[in-house]
Formats: structure tokens, sequence, C-alpha cells
């Protein structure tokens, strides 16, 4: 039924971060939050701990672009943020910046507000001394932070909350889509990428999830997919990241690139890599390589500023 998809889509959330968890105590990188929002987390394969830290890593490395090109004064919004710790990270480094919105399921929003509340750690970096923290209905507004339930396949819930929480077409936007949008239904998706393009002229968005389904793990990866709420996997997923990049350009951005994660990997500083690399002996270094070859970074922009956004700038 439509409630029990959703709530496998749901429990994601609760699965990607134990990963996190679990990669951070093992020192693949450092994140002083995560632990708030999952007590516990079962050691993961050293294959999967390096998956999640090239899509971290990852991650980082454009948000750092983003924030190179156009400074603070700007917005991110995180499209199914999970209990992604973003935010604090950002606050602790000299990077926070003017407003930051967070979008998922309202059963979603409303446990993270309620862990929020709960930790001082978190708290504390909401509120500043003046600043109010306000708590209505599962959905935390405060000065430069919201955290907001919605159904991402309802664009009109997603503009309204959007606008609740401040975004405007007039700052740079910085949105985030990882391993979100394949839980939407290809129209949805279509949509919601249609309307975020429109809506902000000085952006990117990055946008981390499967890609290259069609051959024989690809089959194993979609049943796990549909397994986890996910029905409609097929039609772009099979796709290969080229098309993945090809199909942001026909939905308003100007520029898309799209690269495997083996290729993300292998661009990533060296440094770093020989460092993950010693953490922990990899059992099936096949099973990297075809984990790598499945999923993609995609990063879209419109406007100039944002235009030589790349894997090697
Ligand atoms: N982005 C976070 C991260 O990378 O850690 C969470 C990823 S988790 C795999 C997928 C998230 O997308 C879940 O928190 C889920 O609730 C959210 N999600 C999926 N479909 C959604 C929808 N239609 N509306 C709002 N949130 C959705």
């Amino acid at each position: 039924s439509w409630t029990d998809e959703n709530e496998a889509i749901i429990a994601t959330n609760t699965d990607a971060t134990e990963c996190k968890r679990c990669a951070v105590e093992l020192g693949y990188w450092k994140d002083d939050y995560i632990s708030y929002f999952v007590k516990h987390a079962d050691r993961k394969a050293p294959e999967i701990n390096r998956g999640y830290y090239a899509r971290v890593r990852a991650m980082e490395m454009f948000i750092h672009q983003f924030l190179e090109r156009c400074g603070t004064k700007c917005q991110i919004i995180n499209l199914g943020c999970g209990y992604d710790t973003l935010y604090w990270r950002l606050k602790d480094s000299t990077q926070a910046v003017a407003n930051f919105i967070e979008l998922d399921f309202p059963s979603v929003t409303a446990k993270k507000c309620h862990i929020i509340k709960r930790n001082k750690q978190l708290l504390e970096k909401i509120s500043n001394e003046d600043g109010e923290v306000i708590i209505r209905q599962g959905d935390l507004h405060a000065d430069g932070y919201h955290l907001l339930g919605c159904d991402l396949s309802c664009l009109g819930e997603v503009k309204r909350k959007l606008a609740a929480a401040g975004a405007t077409g007039e700052l740079p936007a910085l949105l985030l889509a990882e391993c979100v949008l394949v839980y939407l239904r290809p129209e949805s998706a279509r949509a919601l990428l249609e309307h975020l393009a429109g809506a902000f002229p000085r952006s990117a968005l990055l946008v981390y999830e499967q890609c290259n389904l069609g051959d024989k793990f690809g089959e194993v990866m979609l049943r796990n997919l549909s397994a986890r709420g996910c029905s409609l996997a097929g039609e772009r997923h099979c796709r290969e990241p080229a098309a993945q990049a090809e199909r942001m350009r026909a939905l308003g951005w100007e520029q898309a690139r799209s690269w495997d994660m083996h290729t993300v990997w292998r661009a990533l500083p060296e440094d770093d890599r020989a460092r993950v690399e010693a953490l922990e002996m990899l059992d099936e270094r096949e099973l990297l390589l075809q984990l790598n070859a499945h999923y993609a970074l995609t990063v879209a922009t419109r406007g100039d500023m944002f235009a030589d956004m790349d894997l090697n700038a």
C-alpha cells in the first residue's frame, strides 16, 4: 500500500545514518553530530564504508566549490535530508550559510526535530542568543535554519514550504538530492527538478544516486530498491551517467555533468585516498568496483557563476 511503501522509504534514512555512523567511528571522516541521530550502528563491510566515504567526500568537495564561488550569502536546500548533519558541520566551519532549508517526509522531520530539541549540542547551533526556535506541527523554524515536513512528490506543498522557509530566487542556491530522487515517481522527480531550475537562476544541484542498472548487478540493486518502496526506479536509473546529465539539461539546467563513482574516487586527492585505503582491508575488491560503477554524482548548474564547477576544478 501507499503507506507501507513510504514506511520502507523512510527506513532508508535509518540505514544511511547507521552506515555513516559506522564509517565515522572507523575514522573514515569526522562528524561530531551523527551519533546523536542513531544510537547504534553495526559494523558494515569495508566496501560499504569506502563507498560512503566517496559519497560524503565528493558531496563535500562540490559544496566547497559552490561556496568558493558565491560565499556564504546563499541558501542550501537539502531535499530528502534524512538525518544529514551538514548544517552543523558547516556551522562549525567558517562556512555557515545565510539560510539552510531541509525537507523530508513529516515523520522524518518530526523525529529530527525531536532529536534536535533533546540535544543541547545540536540545539545551541540553531538558536543564537536573541534568535527564537519555533517548532510547530513537526516543522522547525529558526534564524537561518528551517526543517520542514513535506512530500517531495507534491509540488504545491514543496513550493509552500520553501516560501515559508524564506527561499528566494534572489540568492544563489545549492540544492542537494542525495539518494532521494530515486524514490520519487519519474514524473514527480521531473516536475520537482524543473520547478527548482526555474525558481533558482543562480544555482547548483548535486544529485547522488544509482545509475547503470541495466546489467546483472544492476538487476540486483533494482530488486533491492523495489523492496524498499522504490517500484519505479527502472526508467532513468538504468541509464549511464551521461544520460543523467542530459536529462538535467532537458529540465532547464544550463550545464550538467555526471560521473560514476569510480571516476569520482580517482579524482579525489591522492592523500585522502591513501589514508582511507589504509583504514580497512577490502574483502571483495570486485564488490567495490561494482558498487562504484552503479552510483553516479551529477552536478547541474544555472548561472555563469557556477558554470565551471567540475570534478577537477
Ligand atoms: N539525503 C540523506 C542522506 O543522504 O543521508 C537521506 C537519504 S535516505 C536514503 C532517503 C531520504 O529521502 C529519506 O529520509 C526519505 O524519507 C526521503 N524521501 C524519499 N521520498 C521522499 C518524498 N517523496 N518526500 C520527502 N522525502 C522523501
